[in-house]
């Protein structure tokens, strides 16, 4: 029986181990660190109580129970050995005939790793519950200072990075002051907040076409969202974020400004880019190394003269080209080249605004919106994250209301 170790069961190993497990031939062992998949493009929902951690993530373990062939460890994975095919992992190890990567990205402060202190980032379900807590906590507390100083520096919200996540969290917290907590307070009109969306290139979400950028630009604005452009951020301590000459005062400032390769690249052979992420051959395979795969956010793939972006679709179809290409070796068929299908992409500002391009159609608005919501429905893992996701958008978009505002800190 051939064994296939999955290493992360984000959109690219799921992907892959839902093909692999029809064969039941074969011998799957996921490993992951956490014990859940996680629907990463809804993160900014749950930080910005729009949604619970459980509507977007699904235990892993409870994907697979039906599917014998297929065993789940939450384990660490810490290094390999390649000569005896073996993974390491904090408590164990696990042999292979192949083996695929698919452990994704991290946050990247590009050398300023102090700052991650006073600019936290969105990656997991942690750092959601961690913002969300922080900006609840900083109206609670803007509500009970008398120093208008103060006030001020609570009611200001830094969102650093203008790609779509930190579009999305800057128009989230925008609705939220806005409608959300507007009648809640007493001493503060949360609906005076600063939002400043900050961006070091010339434009924000910069691969989508201008038109709908300034369409985004427009409905951020509509919600009360400064967007700076062509503003580097120099410096970022506990009190605020320097940008050259200019000082922001702010209690809750958010690092959406960029990803690099998970650090387990560094026990991977093989070529990397400046990112850490691993260069791979055109049937996703490390170098000298045929029966191990890398997928997703790990891997540097070109198509076209470009790098692949990092996001779920790449993540998904290279999950599931490696599968079935294992599947055809085995059979003794040749192998294929991975060659992406771009579908399109998307941006959600808040209710009824978003943007969308899916090939040379360029939709703004409801429409855009209700596109959106229809594709991370479809997408999210789990009847009933669907049923529930569905239900708490709807409620909100007809109160305004956001179900999920608690602050969860001891
Ligand atoms: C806030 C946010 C918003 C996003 N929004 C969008 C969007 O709107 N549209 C879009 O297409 N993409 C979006 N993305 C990007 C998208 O989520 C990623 O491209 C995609 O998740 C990559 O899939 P992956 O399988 O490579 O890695 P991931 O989905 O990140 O999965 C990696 C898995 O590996 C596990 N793991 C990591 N290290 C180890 C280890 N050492 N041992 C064991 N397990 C390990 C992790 O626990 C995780 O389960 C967003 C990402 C973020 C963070």
């Amino acid at each position: 029986m051939k064994k296939i170790v999955i290493i992360g069961a984000g959109f690219g190993g799921l992907n892959a181990a839902k093909i692999l497990c029809k064969n039941k031939k074969l011998n799957i062992t996921i490993i992951d660190k956490k014990n859940h998949h996680l629907f990463q493009p809804l993160l900014y929902q749950v930080a910005t109580a729009g949604l619970n951690e459980s509507d977007i993530a699904y235990p892993i373990r409870s994907i697979f129970r039906n599917k014998k062939n297929v065993t789940v460890y939450k384990e660490t994975v810490i290094d390999f050995d390649f000569n005896t095919k073996t993974v390491i992992t904090d408590s164990n190890k696990h042999s292979y005939d192949y083996l695929i990567i698919a452990c994704g990205a991290v946050e990247n402060y590009f050398g300023k790793d102090k700052w991650a202190k006073y600019a936290p980032t969105l990656k997991n379900l942690n750092h959601a519950q961690q913002l969300r807590n922080k900006i609840l906590n900083a109206f609670e507390m803007a509500e009970k200072t008398k120093d208008d100083n103060e006030k001020r520096k609570y009611l200001t919200f830094v969102v650093i990075g203008g790609g779509p996540t930190g579009v999305e969290l800057a128009g989230a917290i925008g609705e939220m002051t806005r409608f959300t907590l507007a009648k809640d307070f007493r001493n503060i009109d949360p609906r005076l907040s600063r939002i400043i969306l900050i961006e070091a290139a010339d434009k924000i979400l910069a691969t989508f076409d201008d038109k709908l950028i300034n369409k985004a630009v427009r409905n951020l604005e509509s919600l009360g969202v400064q967007v700076w452009t062509k503003s580097m951020v120099t410096d970022i301590d506990e009190k605020g974020v320097t940008i050259g000459n200019e000082r922001l005062e702010s209690a809750t400032i958010i690092w959406a400004a960029g990803i690099k390769a998970n650090p387990l690249s560094e026990k991977l052979p093989g070529n990397k880019d400046k990112m850490g992420r691993i260069i791979v051959n055109k049937d996703l395979s490390i170098e000298n190394y045929p029966d191990v795969f890398v997928v997703g956010d790990l891997a540097h793939f070109e198509q076209n003269g470009k790098i692949l972006p990092g996001i779920a679709p790449v993540a998904m179809q290279q999950g599931k080209f490696v599968a079935k290409l294992i599947l055809a070796e085995l059979k003794g068929k040749k192998r294929t080249q991975f060659k992406y299908f771009d579908k399109g992409q998307m941006a959600t500002i808040g209710r009824s605004k978003a943007i969308a391009e899916i090939k040379n159609l360029k939709l703004s608005g409801f429409i855009a919106w209700i596109t959106w919501i229809l594709v991370h429905i479809m997408y999210l893992t789990g009847f009933k994250n669907r049923i529930f996701v569905m239900l708490q958008w709807a409620w909100s978009y007809l109160t305004l209301k956001k179900g999920a505002r608690l602050i969860i800190d001891d």
